[in-house]
């Protein structure tokens, strides 16, 4: 954590809590050394599910080709956020009216999930051409991940075998070019894990192109780098990751690769800040009870972790009983839900907590704030904070 944010977490009010803070200025950073490890020839799209905050958008837009959506709402959100930037239309079950938004607003790249969603496309053109991507579900070996997309049933893409009806209708409609393969396999990978997938993608994508006649353009790799929640302090290797793909591309020189990471992306310049209610002992274990809950970081629920956090002492007390603490022991931290599943982070070892002190929940810039079940039990939702990019100076003597 910057000292710039520490100070302003430490002077945000106590009504001013919870709050999500945004280090715009660790976004800008974070995007610039992402995109100046990878090589030229690879686009960096951002996927905007991961969070679409317009903020982080006008950041991240600075740093990125392009962003990738998977509805008309993003679509419309990312065009209304970055004006002129390319976007890239993929996800399942498009509707007709999507389709036809997309045509008309030209997104740069349809990713095409299925051969029905090719017939529906060939009937909402008119006069207009459109580039593809045909989305493949690639049985390809990819170790212990967190979350594999591919090489297994999924409603995600096609299976190979079933590119060939594909390929026959996008070659009898001369107004659809096929200008590449899109996959996106897997979440959680690390950078040698990834160019390994890479690797083994780019030798089908050519091999099968050969095959069929096609001419091949471009592959995009899809996200899924890799953010480790137990160890924050880590990061996806984009260094490695680039020069690998380097190496990679001398052997495929017409190729151009994209890829498109979300979490990896924005996880880190994003916390949840608030603070403990209520410290409690059940049958001999220790509950901290902090205000807001995972209806505002669904997080810890959905990936079954242990959030990582910063205990920011709070040291006035004004009450005139004893202040609630817990010292050297395992703490539950959970939230103001009336479910068990309200829990933010479990057992985890603090040296002293107290009613009053507050609690920074890193990694919160990705999947937290939006993919959270907001309304329910109606509590207040939390503030909304961006720490500008352009670093303020600390006055002197403010800290050590
Ligand atoms: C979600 C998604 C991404 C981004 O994945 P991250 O794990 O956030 O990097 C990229 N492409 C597609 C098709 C996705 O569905």
């Amino acid at each position: 954590m910057s000292d710039r944010l520490l100070r302003h977490i430490r002077e945000l009010g106590e009504d001013q809590l919870p709050a999500y803070v945004y280090d715009l200025h660790q976004l800008h950073e974070h995007a610039a050394a992402i995109r100046a490890a990878l090589p030229e020839r690879v686009q960096l799209f951002y996927a905007a599910k991961a969070n679409s905050d317009p903020r982080l958008i006008e950041v991240l837009r600075e740093h990125v080709d392009g962003f990738e959506v998977a509805s008309g709402g993003e679509l419309h959100h990312i065009q209304a956020a970055a004006p002129g930037t390319a976007v890239a239309f993929g996800g399942p079950g498009k509707t007709p009216t999507e389709l036809e938004q997309a045509l008309q607003t030209g997104v740069d790249r349809l990713h095409i999930e299925s051969e029905q969603e090719l017939r529906l496309l060939t009937g909402l053109l008119g006069e207009q051409t459109t580039a593809v991507l045909l989305r493949v579900n690639l049985p390809i070996a990819l170790g212990p991940v967190a979350l594999a997309m591919g090489g297994q049933p999924s409603p995600f893409g096609l299976d190979p075998d079933h590119l060939d009806r594909c390929l026959a209708l996008i070659a009898a409609d001369d107004r659809i070019r096929l200008h590449g393969i899109h996959v996106h396999l897997a979440s959680g990978l690390d950078a040698p894990a990834h160019l390994d997938v890479a690797r083994q993608v780019l030798a089908w994508a050519t091999d099968w192109a050969a095959e069929k006649g096609v001419q091949l353009s471009e592959v995009n790799l899809g996200g899924g780098m890799g953010v480790d929640y137990t160890r924050p302090g880590t990061r996806f290797d984009w260094t490695a990751f680039g020069s690998g793909l380097r190496r990679l591309l001398e052997r495929y020189p017409r190729l151009s690769l994209r890829i498109e990471p979300g979490r990896s992306v924005t996880v880190y310049c994003g916390w949840y800040v608030t603070r403990v209610l209520d410290i409690k002992r059940s049958h001999g274990h220790a509950f901290a009870v902090l205000r807001g809950g995972t209806h505002h970081l669904r997080t810890p629920a959905t990936k079954q972790h242990d959030q990582p956090f910063d205990i920011l002492p709070v040291d006035t007390w004004d009450r005139p009983w004893e202040r609630p603490e817990a010292r050297d022991e395992l703490v539950t931290m959970v939230g103001q839900l009336c479910t068990p599943k309200d829990v933010l982070a479990r057992n985890t070892p603090v040296e002293r907590l107290r009613v009053g002190d507050r609690i920074a929940f890193s990694l919160a810039g990705a999947y937290a704030w939006n993919i959270s079940h907001h309304d329910f039990l109606m509590h207040p939702a939390p503030h909304f904070h961006h720490l500008d990019h352009t670093p303020v100076p600390v006055p002197a003597g403010s800290h050590p």
